[in-house]
């Protein structure tokens, strides 16, 4: 399939405007070293965006789609946005599902009764209220449980994989409990997707096909999945009761929020900066992706406040609806789609606002020639590095990328970022001032100067 490509392609803008390779790179150096060094040290000055981020998850809570703390804090967003000078200040609409967790537990009954630690599955099917009482299968892999499925009929399987790497071991939550189904299940639970954990067990979206029954799904807490485990290796025969009020409701409205800082020179050309506004239900969503969100809210009005607006628009978004269903995402590419085209570039930060390490790019290479050396002006900061990727590196840009805009998301130090992902840790204490205001500043800088070039 051709994708059609940005007609103001990264590229273009660079070749129009500083031709030749490295006297390109001296252009982009000299030209914005002074803005992208007061960006730094105006980001990095004080703690205004970790105080900001504080007022947002210790006010507002979780923010599940369809729960009213999330349309809350989008009220206080726009609200505070317009208070910032922003422009363009707006809630786009957008329709959302409404999952609910109700009240659950997971119980070990045999061969003792104990509490196990338990989240289900965003999405999931409840139980009835006397909940399911059976005899637990625990497997290793969804291999596993392909070969022993005969042993599955009528029992709770639990998959008890270890983390791998994100993508691989998130399959075992969106695909385990159809696959469970399929066996001949009754409810699925699956080992926590963590690189680490003190019994935090971590929920995620599941998904369920149309070709299986839809059983009840929930997580463990990596250290309940593993105790399971060693049970059924000694032989000893184990029995779970499950109970979840999980059901779901209509669809309800949310909004994306949107501010821009309207370009001086070509209004309608768009650079696009975010996060995801909605978080699952539990913790504080503070740094998925309550921090995503403050970084590119914070990186705009840091322009707005240097009085330093950019040739083209910089529009700060803040999508809805990223965990349990992308709608924001696509949303907003269907409401702008007559603009995609003049829309130059679009980056997220949705891996926790940790120490930036630089950026990931899906973009052509002639992208990642102007991209690195953008990159090149957060030497004082560290965040340098430019990884590809084919398509889009984060969620919400999805869309875009699919109608060629070249996309970007913040790279990060990601190596805390699934001891707290999804789970009730994830609170603002897990994360650090300086470091949040590196972000800050990796995303004004990016976004800033792609957004000015001639
Ligand atoms: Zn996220």
């Amino acid at each position: 399939m051709t994708v059609r490509r940005s007609t103001i392609a990264l590229s273009l803008l660079l070749a129009a405007a500083l031709p030749g390779g490295v006297s390109a790179q001296v252009g982009i150096a000299t030209a914005y070293r002074a803005a992208a060094d007061s960006l730094i040290r105006g980001a990095t000055a004080d703690s205004f965006a970790y105080r900001r981020l504080g007022r947002l998850v210790d006010t507002f809570g979780s923010r599940l789609s369809g729960s009213a703390s999330l349309e809350a804090a989008i009220d206080w967003v726009l609200q505070t946005m317009k208070a910032d000078g922003l422009e363009n200040v707006r809630g786009e609409p957008v329709m959302v599902p409404r999952w609910v967790r109700g009240a659950e537990s997971a119980e070990l009954v045999r061969p003792r009764r104990a509490r196990l630690a338990m989240l289900g599955l965003g999405g999931s099917v409840g139980t009835a209220e006397r909940g399911i009482t059976a005899p637990v299968l625990v497997v290793g892999s969804l291999e596993e449980l392909a070969r022993r499925a005969a042993e599955a009929k009528g029992r709770i399987v639990l998959l008890d994989v270890p983390f791998t790497e994100y993508t691989a071991t998130r399959h075992v939550r969106t695909d385990g409990p159809s696959a469970a189904a399929r066996a001949g299940a009754v409810a699925c639970l699956i080992r926590s997707v963590a690189t680490f954990s003190m019994r935090n067990p971590h929920t995620g979206a599941t998904l369920y096909d149309s070709t299986a029954a839809r059983i009840p799904a929930a997580a463990l807490s990596v250290e309940d999945a593993m105790m399971l485990h060693r049970l059924q290796d000694r032989g000893e025969p184990m029995v779970v009761t499950l109970r979840m009020g999980a059901h779901t409701l209509p669809d309800a409205p949310s909004r994306n929020v949107v501010a821009e800082i309207v370009g001086r020179e070509k209004p309608d050309e768009v650079v696009v900066l975010g996060g995801h506004i909605d978080s699952w239900d539990v913790g504080q969503g503070a740094m998925d992706d309550g921090g995503g969100s403050v970084a590119a809210w914070e990186a705009v009005r840091l322009l707005k406040r240097l009085g330093l607006r950019p040739r083209r628009t910089v529009r700060v978004v803040l999508w809805t609806n990223e965990e349990n269903g992308g709608r924001g995402a696509e949303a907003y590419a269907k409401a702008h789609a007559g603009e995609l085209s003049r829309h130059v570039m679009a980056m997220e930060s949705d891996n926790g606002v940790f120490n930036p390490r630089g950026y990931v790019l899906g973009g052509s290479d002639s992208a990642a020639a102007v991209i690195r050396q953008v990159a090149a002006l957060m030497q004082p900061i560290g965040a340098t590095g430019l990884e590809r990727v084919d398509g889009s590196p984060a969620a919400d840009t999805e869309p875009l990328a699919a109608a060629g805009v070249p996309a970007m998301e913040l790279d990060v130090d990601g190596s805390r970022y699934f001891w707290y992902h999804h789970s009730d840790a994830d609170m603002l204490d897990k994360l650090d001032p300086a470091e949040l205001a590196r972000c800050v500043a990796a995303m004004a800088v990016m976004a800033y100067v792609v957004a000015d070039l001639p």
